[in-house]
């Protein structure tokens, strides 16, 4: 998709900091990290956001948790625990409309506060 920052990190167009490059997924180092681990997995594929996936991309978004988990061992923070998540629309404050997922840890994480 055009002017979309991570399909541009996805085909290589734009550098980022990537720690996992698969088939259908990539990782890379958040460029504003809010944890002294934060990585970003995104599907190579453009998909908005987890409202845009439909049954179809079902493999795709499981392959993505999946690569997560992996990505969190390779960087270390499986044994101390790990934050997955994902924001969708306005009121989460999701600046990039492309699917992804932020991978937080490496240090305690503060509670899941809604404010
Ligand atoms: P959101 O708020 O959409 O869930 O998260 C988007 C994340 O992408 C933010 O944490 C932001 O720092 C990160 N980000 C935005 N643009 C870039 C970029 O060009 N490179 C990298 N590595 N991270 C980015
Ligand atoms: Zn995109």
């Amino acid at each position: 998709m055009d002017d979309c920052i991570f399909c541009a990190i996805a085909s290589g167009e734009t550098k980022a900091d990537i720690v996992f490059d698969g088939r259908d997924t990539v990782f890379f180092r958040d460029i504003h990290p809010k944890a002294k681990v934060h990585i970003v997995g995104i599907p190579k594929q453009h998909l908005t956001s987890l409202d845009a996936m439909t049954a179809a991309d079902q493999a795709l978004v499981g392959k993505l948790l999946h690569d997560a988990a992996h990505v969190a061992e390779e960087a270390g923070v499986t044994a101390t625990g790990y934050r997955v998540i994902t924001n969708v629309g306005g009121d989460a404050g999701q600046e990039v409309q492309h699917l992804h997922f932020h991978i937080l840890g490496g240090e305690r994480l503060g509670p899941l506060n809604v404010r």
